[in-house]
């Protein structure tokens, strides 16, 4: 593997040496490679300058003291634009798209997962918002001013359900997920009650995209997604987890006793969550991809390192059998990559690409930032008019054989990602642990962040149930929004 940056040790070849189809895409957007090459830069800087050093003693304190949380280093990611990545241009962020969150996540979990997850849990809880045209971006210009300013705002996505996990990440399931939380509707909105479980940020998040059903015997019809302000009455934190690995990053169990969300604070219509969180998963799945080729790449590096730096190792090289597990976990380490790339070039391109080239969405950025509070700006943002405007112009610019191609392509990149990165850190530990090298404790803890990547946006048994759904059986799945939709009295969708 040809390095693109000695001077930082990395492995990682150059994009457009790696993926032949970028060249093929650099003549439908000629910015798209020099884009992806200067997030990657950028990503390297970072964590070379304030992750590599401290992942293992970040990883000593919070098995410690699981509610122990490093602002500091996310006011650095701040400054950096680390918190930008998905946040629309229009509010100050970078707008990144899918493969050049994928290309920063391979490079910030290189040097530590744990750390790194704090600024994907961010992204993910921002992703959402992006369904949903301009209603939200008065907190999102919030969030971008408040990383600006070293306070930063952070983001959190809660979806898993102290008793539905699997169910609710897959459209079949969910309709027979044992769910126990409920989106009641109020005057002026909705009143949330029940639990969210695992839900990375949680504990440190300000703003929370939420998914509960309006009508819990319905679950499937009446999924709804909430932007949840964390001050509001009725959230609390219950605990943090002890986590086994990335665990930097907390997991927290979320209360939410009659939370009330105005109706300006639903994202998207009500019922269409059930769609949206699939179209989500499609897009973050080839970042886990991505964080799972990085903790990989990162065992290998390590590795390879001592065995060429160290007096004690250097032998090691020598032998045979090692220098073809050296190969295997290249091999390995390659075809992790190249799954999240194609996954994500597919989500950039063919799926999702044309909806975020619109010329009217980018025009959006002249209307300057306060224009989105002006109350009568918000009322004609979330009437049912522009909600079915918007959710026609999505079914417009995509199909829904693409966004489940799309989903198909993540799931394979998610599922093969995670157990490759299980198997190279498993390999580079059995070399390894013959030591008593500080590079055992590091490969150590970085097969503790690996597990996680085999379950966390659905497991890779779910995973591959998409796969077979998608790739095998060849089904199109429903996700896009349908044109139009109305919700009762009572605020179900009917
Ligand atoms: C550290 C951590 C961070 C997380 N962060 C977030 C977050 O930020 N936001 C969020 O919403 N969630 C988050 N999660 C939740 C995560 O997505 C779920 O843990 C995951 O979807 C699995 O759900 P579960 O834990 O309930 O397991 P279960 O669904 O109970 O699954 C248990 C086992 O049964 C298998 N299984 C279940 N159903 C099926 C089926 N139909 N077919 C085949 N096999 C099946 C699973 O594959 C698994 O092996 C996080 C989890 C962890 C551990």
């Amino acid at each position: 593997m040809s390095a693109v940056d000695t001077a930082s040790g990395s492995t990682a070849p150059a994009l457009r040496e790696a993926f032949p189809r970028l060249r093929q895409l650099e003549r439908l957007d000629r910015g798209y490679v020099r884009r992806l090459e200067k997030q990657q830069l950028r990503a390297r800087r970072f964590a070379d300058d304030h992750l590599r050093e401290v992942a293992l003693e970040m990883d000593r304190r919070t098995g410690e003291d699981p509610s122990h949380f490093d602002w500091d280093l996310v006011r650095a990611g701040g400054r950096d634009g680390m918190l930008g990545l998905l946040l629309p241009t229009q509010v100050g962020g970078s707008g990144c798209l899918t493969a050049q969150c994928a290309v920063i996540m391979e490079e910030l979990c290189a040097a530590c997962p744990g750390l790194a997850l704090i600024f994907g849990a961010h992204a993910l809880g921002i992703a959402p918002l992006l369904l949903d045209g301009p209603l939200h971006w008065d907190v999102l210009g919030e969030v971008a001013e408040s990383a600006r300013q070293g306070e930063p705002m952070l983001m959190a996505f809660a979806l898993t359900e102290p008793d539905a996990g699997t169910d609710v990440e897959d459209l079949d399931l969910l309709a027979k997920g044992r769910i126990s939380s409920r989106a009641r509707r109020v005057p002026g909105g909705y009143s949330l009650s029940g639990a969210k479980r695992f839900i990375s940020n949680g504990s440190v998040a300000r703003w929370l995209t939420v998914l509960m059903p309006v009508d819990p015997s319905r679950p499937a019809e009446t999924w709804t997604c909430f932007l949840v302000d964390a001050q509001s009455r009725g959230f609390s934190v219950a605990r943090a987890e002890h986590k086994m690995g990335q665990r930097a990053c907390p997991a927290a169990e979320l209360v939410f006793d009659e939370v009330f969300v105005p109706d300006d604070r639903v994202v998207g219509r009500v019922g269409d969550g059930a769609g949206a969180t699939l179209i989500v998963l499609a897009t973050s799945r080839p970042a886990v991809g991505a964080i799972a080729t990085g903790i990989a790449r990162g065992a290998y590096e390590r590795l390879l390192g001592w065995l060429r730096d160290s007096p004690d190792a250097r032998h090691l090289l020598e032998r045979q059998s090692v220098q073809l597990r050296l190969a295997t976990m290249v091999e390995r380490v390659h075809l992790a990559r190249q799954a999240y790339m194609d996954a994500a070039v597919e989500v950039d391109v063919a799926s999702l690409g044309g909806a975020t080239r619109n010329p009217l969405l980018r025009s959006l950025r002249l209307v300057p930032n306060r224009v989105h509070r002006w109350p009568a700006v918000r009322r004609l943002a979330s009437s049912p008019w522009t909600r079915d405007a918007l959710a026609g112009f999505l079914s417009r610019a995509t199909s829904n054989a693409a966004v489940t191609r799309s989903l198909g392509l993540s799931s394979l990149a998610k599922a093969q990602g995670g157990d490759i990165a299980m198997s190279v850190t498993d390999d580079a530990l059995e070399i390894a642990g013959l030591t008593d090298a500080p590079v055992r404790a590091e490969l150590e803890k970085l097969w503790r962040d690996a597990k996680l990547c085999q379950i966390y946006e659905g497991t890779n048994q779910l995973n591959r149930i998409e796969v077979y759904r998608t790739l095998v059986a060849g089904e199109t799945m429903a996700l896009l929004p349908p044109s139009q939709r109305r919700v009762d009295a009572a605020g179900v969708a009917a």
